[in-house]
């Protein structure tokens, strides 16, 4: 039987020797190769300041203290995503206010936005969902026109466009992860990008325990975090950034095997509109709502394949449930079908078309067997 696990890292042994390296020179915290990073990273996203954290949590985490958003203030997010999106919202003491999603790119509906935003509405903090840019022209436009600032939410979507221009480089903030299940990875690790000096300056020195040089000599100018990335990190990540685009072209090709063997079968498979690129994070469908579709993944399983659903209905989580005691189905009713119906599938470097059509064939096969019926 064949092994397809949902996601394997792609680390070559030249990304190993870059680590070792690293540990042999004996500087191992915050050092050049995270400098190294960050200008690599600015340089090919195109904005003039990149800063590496310790996580996808923590950029969004520090994005938010820097622009001051806290108690009192809302925050516009999709109501699909990974739960970090809303969490960090809820640690500054802000409240997230959920949008529903589009079914075909699962990104947020921004034709919904404006509905939401009141007189305490402070930020949208878009999501590039399992790898494709969310309508970030018309997002901006919005948030102009209110006065509101854009938080991207970019963790699985590094090397995303929309219209040629990345992401992470329209808003005040971008953010990126760099944890096992994203395209690249150090470990844990992150990315925040943005074009102002001032912020730039703030999250320097948020990140480090409020640690400033200015004027020459140090002090601690804030209660800030440890919100570092190590240089063994850093060196990983950049290692394997390097192979990045080739990577993004080869998964494209599989994601079109993927729409080529499924094209027959009666599912929602992703759309990826003219303008945009997709970087293939995750390849997610929608099966039909006569399927169970955790009894789908068991049956998958079985025959060696990995998948799981895509993404949270965040506020149908128990913590947002309860607090905020929303109706998903019918607040959010896209977000909620892609949570109840929603499958990641296999996508990465390491697989072939003989792979994918395995895995196409096996999930055909279990989508007729009525054992995983509702
Ligand atoms: C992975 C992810 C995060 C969190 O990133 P970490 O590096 O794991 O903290 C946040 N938002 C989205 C959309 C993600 O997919």
């Amino acid at each position: 039987m064949k092994t397809i696990p949902l996601m394997v890292p792609a680390i070559l042994e030249e990304d190993i020797q870059e680590v070792i390296a690293v540990l042999r020179s004996g500087y191992l915290v915050q050092g050049p190769r995270v400098l190294s990073l960050e200008n690599t990273l600015s340089k090919a996203l195109g904005v003039k300041h990149a800063i590496a954290t310790s996580s996808g949590t923590s950029t969004l985490h520090l994005a938010l203290i820097a622009l001051g958003i806290g108690s009192g203030d809302e925050v516009i997010i999709p109501a699909l995503s990974y739960v970090a999106t809303a969490n960090v919202v809820e640690l500054v003491g802000a409240t997230p206010v959920f949008v529903d999603i589009k079914l075909d790119t699962f990104n947020i509906d921004a034709s919904k936005i404006a509905s939401k935003i009141t007189s305490r509405t402070k930020a949208i903090m878009p999501v590039h969902e399992f790898g494709l840019a969310a309508d970030m022209t018309y997002i901006m436009q919005l948030a102009e026109k209110h006065g509101l600032f854009v938080i991207e939410d970019a963790a699985c979507a590094l090397g995303a466009k929309e219209n040629e221009k990345p992401v992470g480089s329209f808003g005040d903030f971008g953010s990126f992860s760099f944890h096992p299940r994203k395209a690249i990875t150090g470990g844990e690790g992150g990315i925040l990008t943005t074009n102002s000096a001032q912020l730039d300056e703030k999250i320097k020195i948020l990140r480090n325990h409020g640690i400033s040089y200015e004027s020459g000599a140090m002090d601690f100018v804030e209660a800030g975090f440890n919100y570092r990335m190590t240089d063994m990190q850093a060196a990983l990540i950049e290692s394997q950034f390097h192979r990045m685009s080739s990577q993004i072209i080869y998964k494209n090709e599989l994601a079109g095997y993927y729409e080529q063997y499924l094209s027959d079968v009666d599912l929602i498979l992703p759309k990826v509109p003219e303008n945009k690129n997709h970087t293939w994070q995750t390849y997610h469908i929608v099966v039909p709502e006569e399927i169970d579709r955790d009894k789908l993944i068991n049956a998958l399983k079985e025959e060696g394949i990995g998948s799981n659903y895509g993404a949270q209905c965040i506020p149908s989580m128990k913590f947002y449930q309860d607090k905020y005691q929303l109706d998903s189905s019918v607040a959010f009713p896209n977000a909620w079908k892609a949570y109840k119906q929603g499958l990641a599938l296999p996508i990465y470097e390491k697989l072939s078309r003989a792979d994918i059509s395995y895995v196409t064939t096996q999930l055909k096969r279990k989508l007729e067997s009525h054992s995983i019926f509702v």
